[in-house]
């Protein structure tokens, strides 16, 4: 078990409500699509803005799910930067009585830094913090995929999250969708992150009429209730390949640390020669690269 497993399973006996994600990818089922497809027909006139790749669907038309980006053929170093903007269901009285779910100072420094990134947000969130969504929705450089309304698990065993039953996964995930609309988030991507990271075949297959690509990581970073910005920030620094992905949070509630780490990361990721990404660029580069 890793040391994020190990945490969270902690926080799950000590019976707190776990809002986090940030499995180990090893420990969870793959289903890495292998054949990739830009979405949009060629040909259609130029969108007012850029229409965001996905994947192909993977084999019997299942979800794609996507983990990182290979090295690119010119070699370029890129990494992206991903936040997930936890709020479960349930935490709506936490919230009430002064929990911040939200993290503010993060998403001020990475616009301070002029690091692109995408926040995964859950429904809940938006609804909560309909300001901060809208804010992070309409600035060009962020991206905001979906990450359910409910932060609940979409597979048993998720780490003592309640679970989503099977006929009610896509109303949930169009549940955030419609909270985006009405906090007046525009710059969606359709991109689902499972809450926990949690997915299997059936879900995969519960999802696929919304032709989303899910989008895991490769990089977990640790900042789930972490308390040492440090080791998290070497956990990232020593993860980080050519075309990583890596998961990080924006909830000052599970995940105190992470603002302080960026200040580490984000000029030593510079200093070896990266370029910050957006998961969008990433899938991109996979699609118009197939080959890997
Ligand atoms: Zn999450």
């Amino acid at each position: 078990m890793t040391t994020t497993a190990r945490k969270l399973l902690t926080v799950a006996l000590l019976g707190a409500a776990l809002t986090a994600c940030g499995s180990d990818p090893a420990t969870a089922p793959h289903q890495t699509a292998g054949k990739a497809a830009p979405s949009a027909p060629p040909g259609a006139g130029a969108p007012k803005t850029a229409i965001a790749a996905t994947l192909a669907p993977g084999p019997g038309g299942l979800t794609p799910v996507f983990e990182r980006a290979a090295r690119n053929p010119q070699g370029e170093k890129v990494v992206a930067l991903s936040f997930d903007a936890d709020m479960t269901a349930d935490q709506g009285p936490r919230a009430a009585g002064g929990e911040r779910f939200d993290n503010p100072a993060l998403i001020a420094d990475l616009k301070r830094l002029k690091v692109p990134a995408t926040v995964f947000m859950t429904g809940r969130w938006a609804q909560e913090y309909p300001a901060e969504a809208r804010a992070i929705g309409t600035d060009p450089a962020f991206e905001v995929g979906n990450h359910s309304y409910s932060h609940y698990a979409f597979k048993t065993d998720c780490y003592g999250l309640p679970v989503v039953e099977k006929d009610a996964m896509r109303a949930d995930v169009e549940k955030a969708t419609a909270q985006f609309k009405a906090a007046g988030v525009t710059n969606t991507v359709p991109y689902f992150r499972f809450p926990g990271g949690c997915y299997d075949d059936e879900t995969l297959r519960a999802l696929a009429p919304l032709k989303m690509t899910a989008v895991q990581w490769d990089v977990v970073s640790g900042d789930a209730f972490a308390k040492d910005a440090n080791a998290v920030a070497e956990q990232v620094l020593a993860g980080v390949k050519p075309g990583s992905l890596v998961v990080m949070h924006c909830t000052r509630s599970a995940a105190p640390v992470t603002d302080t780490a960026l200040q580490r990361i984000v000029p030593e990721l510079r200093k070896r020669g990266y370029r910050f990404v957006k998961v969008s660029d990433l899938i991109r580069s996979t699609v118009q690269n197939p080959q890997h």
